[in-house]
């Protein structure tokens, strides 16, 4: 296909971490799909790149390449286990490892570039996309809620402080300035390396980076959708050029015509969806999971296995094998009213009818899919915008709980089982919930919020609008 002229050259850097490639490939599809005279080059490291792709690469439509960057860890080194050692590695050897393969792509596909999206972790994007004379579109992967908080972190440090917070854990952050749309937010459910925590770790930086260098983009992609957070979308759009929410991308992906889709985790591989047919009662099913980083302490997880078999409620539990120690094998033996599986294709799962509640660690991600599927959440936040987002989902939206104290208890999670499933508290969540799915639905349709701005993003690729 090498004789096809492109016209447009857009630059993908993901960020390799976690779940945030996956996100951005999928809306580097969509653009892809929509714009067959642009050619996209994907950027992630290799072992990224061979985790999303697996052996699907061959099922790529023509416009889309994928290129490997450097991971940083150097020959031979051996990793001593600590927290973000990898994010470390890679951030250090970053712009420099992103600017080789730029080089090595653009000598490989002949086509300078036109545009250069990144993931908003990737603040280095500014400077890079200067250089080369095209905008810069970060994009990013979580809520309008933190991102809110990494914009206003400046003002965060001068009026809450930067010494202990002991003491003033509930204060509400907007107590002695007004933050729109942040009034629910109290001091401790902000992200680490915003007023406490390691301020100089290289992960607080690069947040803190990312809020400063923002206003410069030319748009800010976002994957979520105005209706969400009507005020903190207005305070953003005031603080950058533009800012473009384009998300639900689980919803946006199913609103555009079908992709040629990768068989991927989609498929029923552990035989979830097959046992979810087989309960009878529609939103009977408690479906936990934790996403891709988060790990409970053993004494959590013992709790949750107690507390699952003893409300004998039907439960799918994605659980890492790793995850199992013998005590909680035992547990789980005797917990014969439900299904643990390493993996589940959540989404599906989410939207499958017999399910009724989610205990979640509020990821982004795994809070726009319960949307999709109109299922309310008891919420469990571990580090980073998890907190923040379980503050949307209780106080905000009212779509969901969050557990007492923290942490999972035998007594506590029988008694939000109970709650979200059987009494007036979760019929009221459900309701809720399924008015913001509506909303959620709405911006994708041809005429919503996140449809126009997607067309809008097309028109800023293919430089017929100037942002
Ligand atoms: N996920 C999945 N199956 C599982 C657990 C998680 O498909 O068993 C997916 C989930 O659907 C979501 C992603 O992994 O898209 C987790 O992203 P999220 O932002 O919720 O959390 P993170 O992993 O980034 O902490």
């Amino acid at each position: 296909d090498d004789h096809i002229v492109y016209e447009h050259h857009v630059a993908a850097l993901a960020f390799p971490f976690s779940t945030h490639a996956s996100p951005t490939l999928a809306l580097v599809r969509r653009l892809a799909a929509a714009s067959p005279n642009t050619l996209f080059s994907f950027f992630s490291t290799s072992q990224s790149n061979n985790s999303l792709f697996s052996n699907t690469i061959t099922n790529l439509p023509r416009n889309i390449k994928v290129f490997d960057v450097a991971d940083g860890v150097p020959e031979g080194y051996v990793f001593a286990g600590k927290p973000q050692e990898d994010i470390e590695l890679f951030m250090k050897a970053a712009p420099h490892n992103f600017t080789t393969s730029l080089d090595a792509c653009v000598a490989h596909t002949g086509k300078r570039l036109t545009c250069l999206i990144t993931d908003a972790f990737l603040w280095f994007g500014a400077n890079l996309a200067h250089d080369l004379g095209v905008p810069w579109l970060p994009l990013w992967l979580s809520g309008l809620n933190s991102l809110s908080l990494h914009v206003h972190t400046d003002l965060l440090r001068h009026t809450i402080g930067t010494q202990s917070i002991a003491g003033r854990e509930n204060e509400l952050i907007t107590k002695n300035v007004n933050i729109p749309g942040m009034s629910k937010v109290r001091i401790k459910d902000l992200p680490e390396g915003v007023i406490f925590g390691n301020l100089d770790s290289v992960f607080s930086r690069m947040l803190h980076q990312m809020g400063q260098l923002l206003p410069r983009a030319n748009a800010v992609l976002v994957n979520s959708f105005e209706e969400l957070d009507i005020a903190v979308t207005n305070d953003l759009k005031s603080k950058f050029n533009k800012l473009l929410n384009v998300g639900p991308f689980n919803l946006a992906a199913a609103a555009s015509p079908p992709l040629p889709e990768a068989p991927t985790a989609a498929d029923d591989v552990t035989g979830c969806l097959s046992w979810l047919d087989k309960q009878k009662a529609a939103s009977s099913v408690v479906y936990v999971s934790f996403g891709s980083v988060a790990r409970p302490p053993e004494k959590e997880l013992m709790a949750m296995a107690q507390a699952l078999e003893a409300s004998g409620v039907p439960f799918l539990w994605s659980l890492k094998d790793s995850f199992k120690t013998p005590l909680l094998n035992e547990l789980l033996i005797k917990a014969t009213n439900g299904m643990v599986v390493p993996w589940a294709p959540q989404p599906r799962v989410l939207a499958h009818a017999s399910v009724g509640a989610f205990v979640t660690h509020c990821g982004w991600s795994s809070l726009l899919e319960t949307i999709a599927g109109g299922v309310p959440m008891i919420c469990r936040p571990f580090f980073g915008d998890q907190r923040v987002n379980a503050r949307l989902v209780e106080d905000v939206l009212e779509i969901g709980v969050t557990v007492e104290d923290g942490v999972f208890t035998k007594h506590g999670m029988i008694k939000y089982f109970d709650q979200v499933l059987s009494q007036q508290r979760g019929k009221k969540m459900r309701e809720n919930i399924n008015t913001v799915k509506l909303l959620a639905q709405q911006s994708v349709e041809p005429k919503g919020g996140s449809a126009q701005n997607f067309k809008l993003l097309l028109d800023v690729i293919s430089g017929s609008t100037k942002v």
